[in-house]
């Protein structure tokens, strides 16, 4: 599991430690797992959020882990073009190489520890799709794809595609200098990520040493989830075991902590952890398909204005799929 890493983490800024008496550890209030389905054109995933209510993940809606998987040659699989409107879709890639093109012009190519921020806003057309050169070689292929609501004010935002390279990716390291943390978007201790964001929201992918412990600075205004892409481990003041494929959602505190497990598996040789945060919406959810509004009504609108063919249509791409579906 590449994405950005560094030979020296004891370069890097320190993140201190937080301070017992003036600070609370946020414990752990519910962890799940995380069931196994297919995407797109049949990829696997793991779908991070499934049976947590949307009230405690505000303000993301969704995600899915992709992968981890190694293709035979001719099998990696992408998405056909496809709808959204009223959010954003973030895919950060771990290993392998992603391309996607959207109806707005907005588009890319990633590979390990680049994200594309992908702002649907008032709606478009895209593809997520390996490049025709992986398709034939085959390889690894893991990555994550996130889905951040949008506020009201914000759904009928005009596109935006942000490339966020991994060599941007904010470096910085635990106190005792065993864990690597890269903020993504938002800050940590100070640190900002690169990420531009509507609302106030921290994406950290943390990588900690066996037997090793974790510990951030969390705005005590936001949310806190700790999503397990590797290893095993435990999270929060009641050090609640986790392991891959498990979701932690934490209670109220100023920060909050992971530790991994001294003993990890032999293809994951350290605990690989997103921790996600922000300022809750607190709006009401219509979500339907690719659709994240505030209503009913809106999202109906999406589907003719989507049939109406409103969100775009399909640019022309050398190489490209043209099949169109509703997500
Ligand atoms: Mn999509």
């Amino acid at each position: 599991m590449p994405a950005i890493t560094v030979p020296d983490l004891t370069v890097l800024p320190r993140v201190p430690l937080p301070d017992p008496e003036r600070s609370t550890e946020r414990p752990v209030r519910g962890v799940t797992s995380a069931p196994s389905g297919y995407e797109g054109e049949g990829f696997p995933v793991r779908r991070a959020f499934a049976g947590v209510d949307l009230a405690d993940l505000d303000p993301f809606i969704h995600m899915d882990q992709m992968g981890e998987v190694e293709y035979a040659p001719g099998e990696p699989k992408g998405t056909p073009w496809h709808p959204h409107r009223g959010f954003e879709t973030v895919t950060y890639l771990l290993d392998g190489i992603f391309d996607h093109h959207d109806s707005h012009g907005g588009g890319g190519t990633i590979s390990d520890g680049d994200t594309q921020w992908m702002t649907a806003g008032s709606g478009l057309l895209h593809i997520e799709a390996p490049p025709e050169s992986l398709v034939v070689s085959g390889g690894l292929f893991h990555g994550v794809q996130l889905w951040v609501n949008l506020p009201r004010a914000s759904k009928w935002a005009t596109p935006r595609y942000q490339d966020l390279r991994g060599s941007q990716v904010a470096l910085l390291t635990s106190d005792d200098g065993a864990s690597l943390v890269r903020v993504i978007a938002g800050e940590v201790a100070g640190h900002a990520g690169p990420g531009s964001t509507h609302t106030p929201i921290t994406m950290v992918h943390a990588s900690v040493a066996p037997g090793a412990r974790l510990e951030l600075p969390w705005r005590p205004d936001f949310n806190a989830l700790v999503y397990v892409l590797a290893g095993n481990g435990s999270v929060g003041s009641d050090r609640r075991p986790v392991r891959k494929g498990q979701l932690a959602v934490l209670g109220a505190g100023g920060h909050l902590r992971v530790d991994a497990a001294t003993s990890q598996p032999q293809a994951e040789p350290e605990l690989e952890v997103l921790v996600l945060g922000g300022l809750p919406i607190r709006e009401p959810v219509a979500w339907a398909g690719p659709f994240v509004m505030n209503t009913r009504a809106e999202v109906m609108q999406a589907f003719e204005d989507f049939q109406a063919g409103r969100l775009g249509t399909i640019p022309s791409v050398h190489g490209a799929p043209t099949t169109l579906t509703e997500g």
